[in-house]
């Protein structure tokens, strides 16, 4: 019986090779596919999320037996990307609520930063200095 075991993993394993296997992305979608299948399964009125989800598990396992690696390693580094730009924006938004009664944030015109200055007081017109361009703008606070 173990060696049937031993052969099995040893057969797993050649038909595995030059495949591209498991990484962020078909994990992302492996986990969001089977929480939306859960929840299409246990609440009626989002049984409608029955066939994305299973679209999302049939990619990830797709992604995973496919032989083009090149593409597959494209899909991941624009997840990755997308991933790691949204967490920016998410850090941004959690700095600007809790400094939200000290500090404002401002969106540079020129070239799009975003300048954080200490709270200048209500309804006054400020000049505000960018600090990567150090382009001046005007706002009304
Ligand atoms: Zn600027």
């Amino acid at each position: 019986m173990k060696r049937f075991f031993e052969n099995m993993g040893r057969m797993f394993q050649t038909w595995m090779q030059g495949r591209y296997g498991t990484d962020e992305l078909s994990y992302t979608l492996s986990m969001a596919g089977l929480v939306l299948m859960l929840l299409s399964c246990l609440i009626r009125p989002l049984g409608i999320l029955y066939l994305p989800a299973l679209a999302m598990l049939v990619w990830s396992l797709y992604r995973s037996l496919s032989r083009n690696i090149y593409k597959r390693q494209n899909e991941r580094n624009k997840y990755l990307e997308l991933r790691r730009g949204a967490g920016k924006k998410l850090a941004l938004l959690k700095n600007m609520w809790r400094d939200r009664k000290t500090h404002r944030y401002y969106k540079c015109p020129y070239c799009k930063a975003i300048v954080r200055i200490p709270m200048p007081g209500r309804g006054k017109n400020i000049v505000v200095t960018c600090h990567r361009c150090h382009g001046h703008f005007n706002k009304r606070t």
